[in-house]
């Protein structure tokens, strides 16, 4: 590690939370940031830092100023600006860094996915199916404005509410998982959903949904994640993590 400072988690997952976890029990100092975007986030323990830094210049200039040693960019797999800016700004401060990203959902047998490069895409994926078909997005609040034309009847499940108002035809479920199959069978069923929509988060928190419209046969718009920056180390695990961080 480079800088005698604690390391620096930009969080916002499950996987933030477990690694800052376990620095702390390894007594390795570590300050945990989130961008502050969910109402009631759960707190890692250790420090925790909230809000945006100012691009990667701020990013960079925080790394400076507290010495960071070293920075795991555990963001959401389709948080692509924080992921930019943190290898901009770990480049240009000589810090080390490492991204945490959990494995993509893989297609199974019997899966009807349709995989999309985009949420405007997916919206217009939606297009090929009738009016009156039926679909529940699971794709953040953040991403619910790509449906704004849809023509079906939408149902949005998402931790907080979007900022701006609902698109019409689209009603919200507010829910947090993680969420178990005999549930999202239920939800399926209960709603009638014709098609299911997501982005490709991976994990197990959320990945039930995958397995009951396998279940149902129900088909499923998937989109695929934003590129890495070119070049950047990734790990799949907090062991992983962990081991990059304690042995360099
Ligand atoms: P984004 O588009 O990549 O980031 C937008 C801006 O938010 C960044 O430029 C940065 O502001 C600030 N930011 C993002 N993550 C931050 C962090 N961990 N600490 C401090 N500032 C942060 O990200 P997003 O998609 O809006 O997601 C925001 C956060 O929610 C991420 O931390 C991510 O892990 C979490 N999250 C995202 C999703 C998703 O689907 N996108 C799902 C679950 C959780 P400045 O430029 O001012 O520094």
């Amino acid at each position: 590690m480079s800088g005698p400072g604690p390391v620096l988690v930009l969080g916002g997952t499950t996987e933030g939370r477990t690694l800052a976890t376990e620095l702390v029990a390894a007594a390795v100092p570590v300050v945990s940031s989130l961008a502050g975007r969910v109402s009631a986030p759960r707190l890692p323990p250790g420090a925790v830092r909230v809000g945006g830094f100012g691009g990667s210049e701020g990013l960079a200039e925080y790394l400076a100023d507290h010495r960071i040693s070293a920075v795991v960019d555990a963001t959401h797999p389709f948080a692509a600006r924080i992921t930019a800016n943190a290898n901009a700004a770990c480049a240009r401060t000589g810090t080390p860094l490492l991204v945490l990203r959990r494995a993509p959902w893989t297609a199974a047998e019997r899966d009807r996915w349709t995989i999309v490069s985009s949420l405007p895409s997916a919206a217009t994926e939606l297009d090929r199916y009738d009016a009156d078909a039926r679909v529940l997005l699971t794709v953040g609040r953040q991403g619910v404005d790509a449906f704004a034309l849809a023509s079906q009847q939408l149902w949005l499940r998402s931790v907080d509410p979007p900022d701006a108002p609902l698109p019409a035809r689209t009603e919200l479920i507010r829910d947090r998982g993680p969420f178990t199959i005999d549930g999202e069978l239920l939800l399926l069923r209960r709603l009638s959903i014709d098609v299911l929509v997501t982005k490709n988060s991976g994990g197990s928190m959320t990945a039930a949904k995958l397995a009951a419209a396998r279940q149902l046969g129900l088909p499923v718009i998937v989109v695929a994640r934003p590129p890495l920056p070119p070049g950047v180390r990734v790990v799949d695990d907090v062991p992983t993590a962990l081991n990059w961080l304690t042995s360099s």
